[in-house]
């Protein structure tokens, strides 16, 4: 793969991947090949990679997880700053994340069966169900509330009700404990972001 500048300071890495996968358990070894393109954003790991197949294999529906801008959805955006945040490395990015979609992908288009996923819906309706299951969280408004609740300074969003429904402040309750360790993972206005497009 290619290494060129982008215009936002970032990097951007192009190219031919080539990765062999299997799931555990399994005895078949999924071996194949995506033109990808990876936007590596400059303030990396505080926000996350974004990645397109560029070789035109991957249908740009919702079905295929694809965003409607070309960029493949490999997962909630939270879920993946945690990942990168857990360990800062593109190649740590890729494994977790590309990898399985692709050979998900893969697989789908081999077997002819439908793309085989997880569960959750894309967009933000899958965005706000990882949340609530990240958060300890029951319903998407609880969901949103949180992101909100990671857009603010730790003092002012724990004198707060608690998105979870508890009628405590959110320091007093565990769902802080969930929150908090993300806290580091971006800048609130990364989380204000997020939180406006759920
Ligand atoms: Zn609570």
């Amino acid at each position: 793969m290619k290494l060129e500048p982008t215009g936002g300071g970032g990097i951007r890495l192009g190219g031919l991947f080539r990765f062999s996968a299997s799931r555990p358990g399994e005895e078949s070894t999924i071996e194949d090949q995506f033109q990808i393109a990876i936007e590596v954003p400059r303030v990396f790991p505080r926000d996350i990679p974004v990645v397109f197949e560029t070789g035109g294999r991957i249908p740009r529906l919702p079905e295929f997880h694809v965003n409607s801008d070309g960029s493949l959805c490999l997962g909630s955006p939270v879920r993946l700053l945690a990942i990168v945040a857990g360990s800062p490395s593109i190649l740590s990015f890729v494994d977790r994340t590309l990898v399985p979609f692709l050979f998900a992908v893969s697989k789908s288009v081999t077997s002819g069966r439908s793309f085989p996923f997880g569960e959750l819906p894309h967009g933000a309706s899958g965005a706000l169900a990882d949340y609530q299951a990240m958060f300890g969280l029951t319903t998407a408004p609880q969901a949103k509330q949180a992101l909100w609740a990671l857009s603010l300074k730790k003092r002012v969003a724990n004198k707060r009700p608690c998105p979870c429904g508890c009628g405590l402040r959110l320091g007093r309750c565990r769902v802080r404990l969930k929150l908090n360790p993300l806290r580091n993972a971006a800048s609130r206005a990364w989380f204000a972001r997020e939180a406006k497009k759920l």
